[in-house]
């Protein structure tokens, strides 16, 4: 894709009079050599895998090897079969499926990475959570996962997505961004809500650490995925409202890079520092790795 910063992508939708994801599978066909349907039928082939995910994800509670996760989508289904939660039962959906994928990502289970695998549990929750709720058909979810997909794939420009490079805010955090873009869209945002919203969820989680207790991915990006779901939704809602960011978008993602550039390496996905050296994180390494 040959657009570089989200200022590109508002003149490209200006220019050829389209909404985000109508540009975005337009260039997608012409430089895969395909058309449109093709591209579509690609994204469709994720949102199913994404809602498979969630239902083989929500019957599950297999430990992962590590036996510290896996069961707490389970927990949370329990705790809902007797309690509403504060929110109501959307916000019951979506840290439930949340959960429901990210636990399937350390079972070793099929997941779609959006970005990365450790923060696969933000987008789909949503998208699906609030399809069902709003009655969204599947090309609404298409066009929210494009969306979604271009908004990464714009801020990979400048931030590699991996921890291990940028910290827990080019995973997680773009993910939130990626999502909060999604659902904007879907509950009917312009495109200066959709970006603003990406803003905001993007610029409240710079310098988000990775420090993954023994380096597995499970503690903390587990419980991380459904609480930054709830931050997508906050964003959302704040755009939607016409609240702005002060920052620009393509500025905060120059924020995230610098920032991720400054961040120690202790704290990009090596374990020696923040959560994984803390008292009980070192206890645990003794007793799975001796
Ligand atoms: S803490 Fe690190 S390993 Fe875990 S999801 Fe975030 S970036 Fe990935």
């Amino acid at each position: 894709m040959n657009i570089l910063t989200f200022e590109e992508l508002v003149n490209e939708c200006n220019t050829r009079n389209k909404l985000i994801h109508e540009v975005i599978q337009d260039i997608e066909a012409s430089d895969n050599d395909i058309n449109v349907d093709e591209v579509r039928q690609k994204v469709k082939i994720h949102i199913e895998t994404m809602k498979s995910t969630i239902k083989i994800g929500m019957t599950s509670s297999e430990k992962a090897i590590s036996n510290w996760c896996g069961d707490d989508c389970e927990k949370l289904q329990v705790r809902y079969s007797h309690h509403r939660a504060l929110f109501g039962k959307l916000f019951e959906k979506i840290i439930t499926y949340s959960l429901a994928t990210i636990e399937e990502n350390l079972r070793m289970g099929k997941v779609v990475a959006c970005p990365t695998a450790g923060s696969c549990g933000i987008v789909p929750a949503v998208i699906i959570a609030v399809s069902e709720d709003y009655n969204y058909d599947e090309d609404t979810q298409i066009n929210a996962l494009i969306t979604a997909g271009a908004i990464g794939a714009i801020i990979s420009n400048k931030v590699q997505l991996a921890g291990a490079v940028a910290g827990c805010q080019a995973e997680c955090g773009v993910a939130a961004a990626m999502c909060a873009g999604a659902l904007t869209q879907m509950l009917g945002g312009d495109i200066s809500q959709i970006l603003n919203a990406v803003a905001l969820a993007m610029k409240n989680l710079l310098g988000l650490t990775c420090d993954p207790v023994c380096g597995l991915v499970e503690v903390p990006c587990v419980k991380r995925n459904p609480i930054l779901a709830i931050h997508a939704v906050t964003s959302s809602e704040l755009a939607l409202a016409g609240i702005e960011s002060k920052i620009p978008l393509d500025e905060v993602i120059d924020a995230v890079r610098q920032t991720g550039q400054l961040m120690s390496p202790m704290l990009k996905e090596s374990s020696l520092a923040g959560l994984a050296t803390t008292k009980t994180a070192l206890e645990l390494k003794e007793k799975i790795f001796g």
